[in-house]
């Protein structure tokens, strides 16, 4: 057949490949720099997904002098969400992930020389390609209505192929005359580009994935759609395009790919440029209800959504700190030894990251939250607290913001110490958990507490407060007054015999501290107390007087 004649038919305006390839120059960068990307379909908002690949890319770029770049795949036109990718690179920015090239939002200009970024915006590069690959006898059309370039005959086959082992026969459209080809075209039919597979089943290759390791993989035989009868191109082509003009030198990508990696091999092949190193990363999971394991899903889950985490208030480096820590599992020690330096400094490595799916855990993010705020200074924690609290709570953001120093005094209680205390994981807590200190007590935690005794403490205490006194002074007070109550001063005696005693000291704090909070449990009573100040304290012992 004469395929450059049959390429001339099918594409009669393409450019000649060597076109882009003088268009886009080998990058000039130093030995051992990394390029790598982020490539999301703007189909849906930024998955956490998505933000542990960005990472992945931003620190693997840092650390070798590279470039991480982001480009939008949006091939799928039906799918698309206004806005999606903007939302995306903005998500990016807020979690100081920018890229150093790339889409950058529909505001700003996109930045680099390897641009269009976006793929629709790049289907004249992939009719070139195309028609190249017909020419050079690898591709060809296919009419048939199944196949419409749809991807979905692609997913079936693939599925097919992973329960049956078996693939189905080669196109029947690859044995088409050019007089065959010829005539469907005269008559209007439409047609969708396929690979001409030189691949055998029965035989694998090796391939060395940077996460998993080196496998053997079956080889693709599979005449995969390369162009759509729309003219455009579904992932495997458009990205072995992309990504070889663009320099991407590491495909980072959610093991959901692993699969069709064998076909996305054959066509670089056919290009005849290098793939690039891949990293398959496993793909973050949860268990449900009934303690299965699945995957994060944008529908049930709410923390599949990037935006979530800011929703909610959580401290994005505290975020940024857990997905590390989903990604080398030495990164929490690192922390431990280093509380002082940025994540940024941590010796982090694609390679290390395991082959087991992380699972996502409220709770350990709640630990490493808490354990980044408790090491922030008051002025730190009112900015970022007041800057949340301006989006997502504005009757907060003006009582925190009416009285400036008193909110600061509140968020350095037990903040100014060697051990600072940790339970604030998220902004959207603090209200609540400072709600006696913002807004007074609205009720009292009173079950198992005896009020009469309370009464009689607060009472007995209102004569002996001092708000001048220090912090020993404070305590030896409350002491020696519970002493004369006929409370317990030394824990020994009381364990001994409980029934000589009304309480002990610990009790005697507990009425205090209800009185001045309402609660059984707070932070330290002493600097509530010091940032309440006297008349405060006063009306409060009043309440339960
Ligand atoms: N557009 C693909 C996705 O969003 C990109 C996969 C890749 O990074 O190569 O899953």
């Amino acid at each position: 057949m004469d395929t450059k004649l049959l390429a001339n038919l099918l594409y009669p305006n393409a450019k000649d490949v060597n076109y882009w390839l003088e268009k886009y120059p080998k990058r000039e960068l130093k030995r051992g720099a990394e390029v790598t990307r982020l490539a999301p379909s703007p189909t849906g908002y930024l998955h956490t997904g998505h933000a542990y690949s960005a990472l992945i890319n931003k620190l693997t770029a840092r650390k070798t002098g590279g470039i991480f770049y982001l480009r939008l795949e949006d091939t799928d036109q039906k799918r698309l969400i206004d806005n999606a990718g903007d939302i995306a690179y903005n998500m990016l920015v807020s979690y100081d992930l920018s890229p150093d090239e790339g889409y950058r939002g529909d505001e700003l200009p996109q930045v680099g020389n390897y641009g269009d970024y976006i793929q629709s915006k790049r289907l004249g590069i992939y009719q070139s390609f195309a028609k190249y690959l017909v020419e050079k006898g690898k591709a060809f059309p296919c009419f048939c209505k199944k196949t419409e370039g749809l991807e979905d005959v692609e997913e079936r086959r693939q599925k097919q192929l992973e329960e049956t082992g078996e693939i189905e026969e080669h196109d029947p459209c690859r044995n088409l005359t050019l007089d065959e080809i010829k005539e469907k075209l005269a008559s209007g039919e439409e047609f969708a580009l396929k690979l001409k597979s030189a691949g055998d089943p029965n035989k694998t290759i090796k391939i060395v994935d940077l996460i998993k390791g080196e496998r053997e993989i079956r080889e693709n035989a599979k005449d995969i759609v390369l162009m759509k009868s729309n003219g455009i191109p579904p992932y495997a082509f458009a990205h072995a395009v992309d990504d070889s003009l663009m320099g991407t030198t590491i495909v980072v990508r959610g093991e959901e790919w692993y699969p069709s990696l064998s076909a996305h091999l054959e066509v670089f092949k056919a290009l005849g440029f290098k793939p690039p190193k891949y990293a398959h990363t496993p793909v973050i999971c949860k268990l449900d209800e009934n303690g299965n394991k699945r995957k994060l899903s944008k529908r049930k889950d709410p923390e599949a959504d990037v935006r979530y985490f800011i929703e909610e208030g959580y401290p994005k480096i505290a975020v940024i700190e857990y997905l590390l820590n989903l990604l080398n599992s030495d990164f929490e020690i690192w922390r431990t030894n280093n509380p002082t330096l940025s994540y940024k400094e941590f010796p982090f490595s694609i390679e290390k990251i395991g082959s087991n799916n992380p699972m996502f855990d409220f709770v350990k993010l709640a630990d490493i939250s808490k354990n980044y705020i408790s090491h922030l200074s008051a002025d730190e924690v009112y900015r970022m607290l007041a800057e949340w609290a301006n989006r997502y709570d504005v009757e907060f953001f003006k009582t925190l913001t009416e009285n400036q120093d008193f909110s600061k005094a509140v968020l350095n209680i037990d903040r100014d110490t060697p051990k600072p205390r940790k339970d604030i994981s998220k902004w959207s807590e603090v209200k609540h958990y400072y709600d006696y200190m913002f807004y007074g007590i609205k009720n009292y935690e009173l079950d198992g507490i005896d009020k009469k005794k309370l009464k009689e403490v607060v009472r007995a205490y209102m004569e002996v407060y001092n708000a001048e006194d220090d912090k020993e002074t404070w305590f030896a007070r409350i002491k020696e007054m519970a002493s004369t109550l006929g409370y317990a001063t030394d824990n020994k005696a009381y364990k001994q015999s409980p029934e000589n005693y009304k309480g002990n000291v610990a009790d005697v704090c507990t009425y205090i501290r209800l009185a001045l909070t309402g609660r059984k449990n707070s932070p330290d009573i002493y600097s509530i107390a010091k940032v309440l100040g006297a008349r405060e304290i006063q009306r409060r012992f009043e309440n339960v007087k």
